[in-house]
């Protein structure tokens, strides 16, 4: 078998200029203009270029978004102060940090401070929590794009078997309950998972983020799986998942790339929290 590559960047493509831009005119309509700003700390070559990319996404869709640089001198105070400026200022719905952050600067107390219906990331403690009860919230955008592709693929997950191979709380946990949502059976996988191998073997849907390169290969997964690759690695100038592309696509049925597989959804999702967040503040 040959798998079908599910392209985030053209199911990325047709959310951002169809349903999001109309969805950005009707709210101009009422006066309203989304606005997503990005905060970001340092030089860090791969942080620019995520940044650039949500750039260009946003003027896709027709929202506006700002970039605010801080040198990586900043303090923790300084940025705290802006966050609570933003959630104090009325043209802004939506704020993210880039991570990572430099090591003076708490991650947790950054987040914490973000007010939750602004958190476009859905990484607060009360967006986290909304997700886990079930509850409508701001979907952190990875699990969210994620789910979105198998959407595209047309896949009933009720009753699948799926297969999370990673455990973070921006992946793993909540693309986990994502599919558990839809009425999946979930196996959650991780470092000190026994025989990955026998939890692989009867996956309807393979989701790999394990940050190591091409860890899962075709041997590992059942004929005619789907596989969502979240992985992203530049290995001597190119560019790879955590999936083995070339031996999994001769197994799957379904498989996403990298580059162009994900990383577009993920970028499309935070422009479609923003507007989302711009819908329910006014
Ligand atoms: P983390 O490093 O936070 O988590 C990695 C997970 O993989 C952990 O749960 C870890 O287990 C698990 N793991 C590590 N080694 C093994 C192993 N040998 N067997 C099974 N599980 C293992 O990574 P993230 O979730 O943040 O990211 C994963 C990848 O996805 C990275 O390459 C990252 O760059 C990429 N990514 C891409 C995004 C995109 O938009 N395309 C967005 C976010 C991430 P344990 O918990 O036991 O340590």
């Amino acid at each position: 078998m040959v798998a079908k590559v599910i392209s985030g960047r053209e199911v990325a493509e047709t959310i951002l200029t169809t349903d999001l831009k109309n969805k950005v005119l009707e709210l101009n309509k009422k006066n309203i203009k989304p606005k997503l700003i990005v905060i970001l700390v340092g030089d860090m070559k791969a942080s620019a270029s995520y940044v650039a990319q949500k750039e260009k996404f946003a003027v896709k869709a027709g929202i506006e978004s700002d970039i605010m640089r801080f040198e990586a001198t900043v303090t923790e105070e300084e940025i705290l102060t802006q966050i609570d400026n933003i959630n104090n200022d009325k043209s802004i719905h939506g704020v993210i940090v880039q991570l990572p952050l430099p090591d003076h600067i708490s991650v947790t107390k950054v987040l914490n401070k973000i007010d939750p219906s602004k958190d476009v990331d859905g990484f607060t403690p009360t967006n986290v929590g909304k997700l886990f009860l079930g509850e409508d919230t701001l979907v952190s955008c990875t699990p969210k794009g994620i789910m979105q592709m198998l959407a595209s693929t047309g896949t009933n997950l009720s009753g699948k078997n799926v297969t999370v191979v990673g455990r973070s709380n921006i992946v793993g946990k909540p693309v986990a309950i994502l599919c558990l949502q839809q009425h999946a059976t979930v196996t959650m996988c991780h470092s000190r998972t026994k025989d990955l191998n026998s939890k692989l073997a009867d996956a309807d849907v393979v989701i790999v983020a394990v940050g190591i390169p091409k860890f899962i290969n075709g041997d590992q997964i059942p004929e005619g799986c789907i596989v969502i690759d979240v992985g992203i690695h530049n290995i001597d100038g190119k560019l790879c998942g955590d999936v083995d592309f070339e031996s999994a696509s001769q197994k799957a049925s379904a498989i996403t790339p990298v580059p162009g597989g994900v990383g577009p959804m993920t970028v499309c999702a935070l422009i479609e929290n923003t507007i989302i967040a711009a819908e329910r503040i006014g």
